[in-house]
C-alpha cells in the first residue's frame, strides 16, 4: 500500500510546473477511506512564491473537505514522472514540515511520510522529522 502510494507521488510529478529548477515534484495523500490526493509543485517566477507539492496536495485536500482523513503522505522528486537517479529520499522542506505537523495535530496522528529515492522509499514520522515543531499547543 505504501508502495502504491509512492507510486502516486512519482506520477503526480510528471504534472509538476517546474521551468525554473527542473526539479518535478509530486505528493500523494492517503485519507482514511482508501481515497489518494495527489500535488506537484507549482514554481513561480518569482521563486520565493514557489508551492511545493506537499503544500499543493494538503491545500486540495483542505479544499475537499478531507483534510482531518489524511493518514500517510509520500513525496518524490526528480525527472517529470520519475524518481531522481540518487540513493538519497526527497523529503519534505521545513515550510512543508510544519504544514504536516498543522494536518498531524489536526488528525491527532505522527503522519509518515513516505520518501523516494533511486531504490524506493525510506518513511518518516513528522515527529522524525520536525522533532519540537511549533504547533496549535504553542498558542494556548
Ligand atoms: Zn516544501
Amino acid at each position: 500500500m505504501s508502495q502504491d502510494l509512492v507510486n502516486a507521488a512519482i506520477a503526480a510529478s510528471a504534472n509538476a510546473y517546474a521551468p525554473y529548477s527542473n526539479f518535478h515534484v509530486g505528493a500523494a495523500l492517503l485519507l482514511d477511506d482508501g481515497q489518494i490526493v495527489s500535488g506537484a509543485n507549482f514554481e513561480n517566477a518569482s521563486y520565493g512564491m514557489t508551492l511545493c507539492a506537499e503544500t499543493v496536495a494538503i491545500a486540495k485536500a483542505n479544499s475537499d473537505g478531507t483534510l482531518r482523513k489524511i493518514v500517510a503522505i509520500a513525496v518524490a522528486g526528480g525527472p517529470a514522472g520519475q524518481v531522481a537517479a540518487n540513493d538519497e529520499a526527497i523529503t519534505p522542506c521545513g515550510r512543508c514540515r510544519q504544514i504536516i505537523k498543522e494536518v498531524a495535530d489536526l488528525t491527532e496522528r505522527d503522519i509518515p511520510v513516505h520518501c523516494a529515492h533511486a531504490n524506493g522509499y525510506d518513511t518518516y514520522l513528522l515527529s522524525e522529522l520536525l522533532p519540537h515543531g511549533f504547533g496549535p499547543a504553542n498558542l494556548k
